[in-house]
C-alpha cells in the first residue's frame, strides 16, 4: 500500500514537472497554450463557423492553429520549431500519401505534442467521387497516418477544398470522426508574402474575435509569418487552445492492408496537393509535373480506388494570385483548400 502511494506521489511529481520544463523552453514573449479542449467525436460532430455555424467550442479570444496538406520536408520542421519556441500546440491535417513519404516527420509532429489528424489519401475533391470512392480516400488517409505514425491518428478530419458532400459526411459520422471546417483563412496559398498572411489572419481574427485558423505547412508564406504572427496575436490578447481527441481513431483492416509501407517513393509519386496550389513553390511544381499519372498509385501497390479515374484534371499551377478572389468554395473552381 505504502509503495503504491509512493508511486502515485512520484507520478504526480513527474506530471507537475512536465509543464514547468516545457515553460522553461519557451522563447521570450511566447504565446503558450492556454488550455486543451478534449473532443468527444462520437457521432461525427462538426466544427468551424464557415460551414457549420452554431457549434462554437471557443471562448472569446481563443484560437486553434491548424496546418493542412503536409508533411513538407523543409517547411514542417521550420513550423515545428516556431511552435516550440512559442509553446503553442496545433493540429496537423495530413495527406496520407505525403505522410507515407515522410513518416519521420509525422512521428516528429506527434512527439512535439501536436495533434495528428487526417485529410484524405491524395487530396481529391470528394464531391467528384462516388460515395464508395470518397470513403476509400478517407479510409486510406486514416490508415496511412496510422501506418506512418505507428499509432492511431486523432479521429479529426478536414475535407480537401472544404468540399463536404453528404455521402462523405455520413461516412465520417458512421466512423465517429469529427469534421473540422474553419473560421479564419490565412490564404497562405495565394501569396508568397508573410506580411500578407499576417494581415489576412489578424484582420479576420479581429472581426470574429476567436477562431479555428487554417494554414498550410507546405506554404513558405506561413513558415515565414508564423513566429511574428504568434507574437502579434499574444500582444492583441489572443490565446492558443489545443484540440485533443477523447478516443483514438480506429482503422479498418482492409485499408491497412491496401495502404502499404511508408517510403520516400510514395510521396514523390503522388504530390496531388501541390498540383492545385496556385502559387506552389517551383520545386513542388517540377515534381508534380514529372511524377503524375496512374503509376503513382501503382508504385505503392494500392489498387485504384473505384471511380478515382473520374477525378478532375489538375488545374494550371501558375495563375495570378488574386484570380479566384471571391469565388465560392462550393463552386469547385476554387483550388485553394
Ligand atoms: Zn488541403
Amino acid at each position: 500500500m505504502r509503495t503504491r502511494m509512493f508511486a502515485a506521489m512520484l507520478g504526480a511529481l513527474a506530471w507537475s514537472l512536465v509543464p514547468l520544463e516545457a515553460a522553461a523552453q519557451c522563447g521570450q514573449g511566447a504565446i503558450g497554450t492556454s488550455r486543451q479542449i478534449e473532443i468527444d467525436t462520437t457521432g461525427g460532430p462538426r466544427f468551424g463557423q464557415v460551414q457549420y455555424p452554431g457549434n462554437d467550442i471557443l471562448r472569446p479570444g481563443e484560437v486553434v492553429l491548424t496546418f493542412d496538406d503536409g508533411p513538407h520536408k523543409q517547411l514542417t520542421p521550420t513550423i515545428l520549431s516556431i511552435l516550440d519556441q512559442h509553446c503553442a500546440k496545433a493540429t496537423f491535417f495530413m495527406v496520407g500519401q505525403r505522410a507515407m513519404g515522410y513518416s519521420d516527420l509525422v512521428r516528429e509532429v506527434a512527439r512535439r505534442g501536436h495533434t495528428v489528424a487526417t485529410h484524405t489519401w491524395s487530396h481529391k475533391n470528394l464531391k467528384a467521387l462516388s460515395a464508395d470512392a470518397a470513403a476509400a480516400e478517407i479510409e486510406l488517409g486514416i490508415s496511412a497516418i496510422q501506418k506512418s505514425l505507428g499509432a492511431p491518428a486523432a479521429p479529426f478530419f478536414r475535407f480537401p477544398y472544404l468540399s463536404d458532400p453528404a455521402h462523405a459526411q455520413a461516412h465520417l459520422r458512421s466512423r465517429n470522426t469529427a469534421m473540422f471546417s474553419i473560421d479564419v483563412d490565412s490564404h497562405d496559398f495565394r501569396t508568397r508574402s508573410p506580411t500578407v498572411v499576417m494581415r489576412n489572419v489578424m484582420k479576420q481574427l479581429n472581426a470574429k474575435g476567436r477562431g479555428i485558423i487554417l494554414f498550410h505547412d507546405i506554404q513558405p508564406s506561413t513558415a515565414g509569418a508564423l513566429g511574428a504572427l504568434l507574437t502579434d496575436m499574444k500582444a492583441a490578447g489572443y490565446s492558443v487552445v489545443h484540440l485533443v481527441p477523447r478516443r483514438p481513431q480506429v482503422t479498418l483492416a482492409d485499408f491497412d492492408r491496401r495502404v502499404g509501407t511508408p517510403s520516400r517513393g510514395v510521396v514523390a509519386a503522388g504530390l496531388a496537393v501541390p498540383q492545385r496550389s496556385i502559387v506552389a513553390p517551383a520545386w513542388e511544381q517540377r515534381v508534380a509535373v514529372s511524377q503524375t499519372g496512374p503509376s503513382a498509385i501503382q508504385a505503392n501497390r494500392i489498387a485504384p480506388v473505384p471511380s478515382a479515374a473520374a477525378a478532375p484534371a489538375p488545374p494550371p499551377v501558375e495563375r495570378p494570385a488574386r484570380v479566384n478572389q471571391g469565388d465560392d468554395w462550393r463552386s469547385n473552381v476554387f483550388r485553394g483548400w
